[in-house]
């Protein structure tokens, strides 16, 4: 009766959705140099009109984050995760449409964070409000951590609140960060920083060729060598192979480009940034590369350190050093938790297309709560073109079919 009615209602009330969606991203909440306090506020109200208990909790309070529950103290424990930060606009010549229009078209919801990511933050949070407003028994509880410190770096979103104990006890954990709607991302790699160091030896610029040492041509000849990293390789156990392969078919059907879809099981190392030299007329004495080294699931770290110093050993070059911490592993969640096995069965019914859990070549807040043991999924609503550019939009479809599969999975996780 109880998931009769949530189905119905929320069929009925899909504009309530879709508004919801429209008027998040009507509020400005850029990150950098914006502010959250607005959108923060917005979401409270929300959950005061839905009768919803939240508090607000923070370590900086220019971040602060929303945190709910609808349910019982006892049984299965979900968290629903969103951010509602957005990365700048950007150049508004490039946009079609104001950024910040928050427009509804027959198809299409336009504007900066439609994808990334208030349609997911707007389904999540009317899945909690006809929970809470179908007054059922639910056989467990539904958290929700809302955070406005996303887009640059997370430390005072969602680490903080794992790092603090707020998903302590949690069963099962959903951001709803934009996916394809045939994808649920389960797994992901981890993201690290190489600091390559080359000393030299100063000297009068206009007798570069014949004395000093230059630090810069040094660490250029290493860097020459950087493509071995990327032989390096993760490691899958049996019950892993499936997700494998259905990352690397998805990379490469959506990245288009050969060979690609060894990035989801072997390192990346790109060479980001490059510093060194004090002026034009000295030989410099020093210069340090940043190398953002992605690790795949279950790589040797050891392996990687072998092939880091062989790289400076075949060089030839001397008085080379690095620094890396290998802090951010590769992480993934089960195939056949309860949440991943929900998720799938409801988007393939609403969808009526097979839907693949993978693994994601990039790095998301999903890592926090695996980090703590709890089974974590990605899926949303996007139309990824727009996704940190341009003309970001969101189809409607993808609101209303999101919003139904968050409702139908948490039904099927509480009971009902
Ligand atoms: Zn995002």
């Amino acid at each position: 009766m109880t998931r009769e009615w949530i189905i119905n209602t929320a069929k009925e009330r899909e504009q309530e959705l879709i508004k919801l969606t429209s008027d998040l991203i009507r509020i400005k909440s850029e990150n950098p140099t914006g502010t959250q306090r607005e959108v923060v506020d917005f979401v409270k109200s929300y959950l005061s009109g839905a009768g919803i208990e939240h508090e607000e909790v923070s370590v900086n309070p220019e971040y602060p984050c929303v945190l709910a529950k609808v349910g019982s103290d006892e049984g299965f424990s979900i968290i629903l995760n969103g951010h509602v930060d957005v990365v700048p606009a950007g150049d508004l010549s490039r946009w079609n449409y104001d950024p910040y229009c928050g427009t509804v078209t027959d198809k299409l919801i336009l504007g900066r964070g439609t994808s990334d990511m208030k349609a997911g933050v707007a389904g999540i949070l009317f899945a909690m409000k006809l929970l809470k407003e179908s007054g059922a028994k639910l056989k467990g509880n539904v958290r929700l951590h809302i955070v406005s410190d996303e887009e640059t770096g997370g430390e005072f979103g969602t680490k903080w609140l794992c790092d603090e104990g707020y998903a302590d006890g949690a069963d099962a954990c959903l951001v709803a960060e934009p996916t394809s709607n045939s994808t649920i991302e389960i797994g992901q790699k981890g993201s690290n920083a190489l600091i390559l160091k080359s000393y030299g030896m100063p000297a009068h610029g206009s007798l570069g060729n014949y004395k000093g040492e230059n630090a810069i041509l040094k660490l250029a000849k290493v860097l020459e060598g950087i493509g071995r990293l990327h032989n390096v390789k993760g490691r899958y156990s049996k019950d892993q192979e499936e997700a494998l392969a259905n990352s690397k078919f998805i990379a490469s059907q959506k990245l288009q480009v050969k060979g690609i879809e060894n990035v989801i099981d072997h390192v990346t190392a790109n060479v980001g940034i490059i510093k060194g030299g004090t002026k034009l007329n000295m030989v410099p004495d020093y210069c340090e590369a940043h190398v953002d080294i992605r690790l795949p699931i279950g790589v040797d770290t050891d392996e990687l350190d072998r092939e880091i110093m062989a790289m400076i050993a075949e060089s030839g070059v001397s008085g080379v050093e690095y620094e890396a911490d290998w802090k951010n592993k590769g992480n993934s969640t089960p195939m056949d938790a309860a949440i991943v096995q929900a998720i799938k069965k409801n988007a393939e019914k609403i969808w009526g297309i097979d839907v693949l859990p993978a693994y994601q070549w990039a790095s998301s807040d999903a890592k926090h709560y695996r980090n703590l043991g709890i089974p974590t999924i990605q899926y949303g609503p996007s139309n990824t073109e727009g996704i940190h550019s341009y003309n970001e939009n969101v189809d409607i479809e993808d609101v209303r079919n999101a919003g139904m599969i968050y409702i139908l999975s948490l039904c099927d996780l509480l009971g009902l």
